[in-house]
C-alpha cells in the first residue's frame, strides 16, 4: 500500500507570459489544458522537455495545449517570430566594401584581376582571398 502519495501535485509553469491554465498545480493523471492567445502575424512554436502535448486551436482562446499530468513538474516554453520577416537573411545589410584608401598618390581604383583566384578587384587587396595587388 502506498500511503499519502495520492494527494501529491505537481506544478505547471511557463517560460513567458501569455499562458493561461485553470490551476497551477495538478495531480498526476489530471487532464491539463493550457491556452495561449496568439497574434495572427506571428508564428509560434511550443515546446516542453517534460511532457508531450497535443496542440489545438480555438478562435476565442487561441492555441490550446492538452496533456495528461505526469508525475513531475512541467515547464512549457514558446518561441515566436514575425511571419512577415521569415526570410532569414532579408534584413542583413549588403557586404561592406573594403576600407577606402585616402593616400591619393597610388593607383588604387584601377581594376586588376587576382592572379590567385581571378576575382576582379579595385582595392589594394583581393576581396576574395586577401592577396595583395601585384
Ligand atoms: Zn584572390
Amino acid at each position: 500500500m502506498m500511503m499519502g502519495c495520492t494527494s501529491k501535485k505537481y506544478r505547471v509553469s511557463f517560460d513567458s507570459l501569455g499562458f493561461k491554465t485553470a490551476k497551477t498545480m495538478y495531480a498526476p493523471g489530471d487532464a491539463v489544458e493550457v491556452s495561449y492567445m496568439v497574434g495572427t502575424d506571428m508564428d509560434y512554436w511550443f515546446y516542453s522537455d517534460d511532457v508531450d502535448f497535443d496542440q489545438d486551436y480555438d478562435w476565442q482562446k487561441g492555441v490550446i495545449l492538452r496533456f495528461t499530468m505526469p508525475e513531475h513538474d512541467v515547464k512549457i516554453g514558446v518561441s515566436s517570430r514575425n511571419s512577415m520577416t521569415a526570410e532569414p537573411y532579408a534584413n542583413q545589410p549588403p557586404e561592406e566594401p573594403g576600407p577606402v584608401d585616402s593616400g591619393g598618390e597610388d593607383d588604387s581604383g584601377r581594376k586588376w584581376y587576382c592572379p590567385e583566384c581571378g576575382t576582379e578587384n579595385y582595392g589594394k587587396f583581393c576581396t576574395e582571398c586577401g592577396k595583395a595587388r601585384p
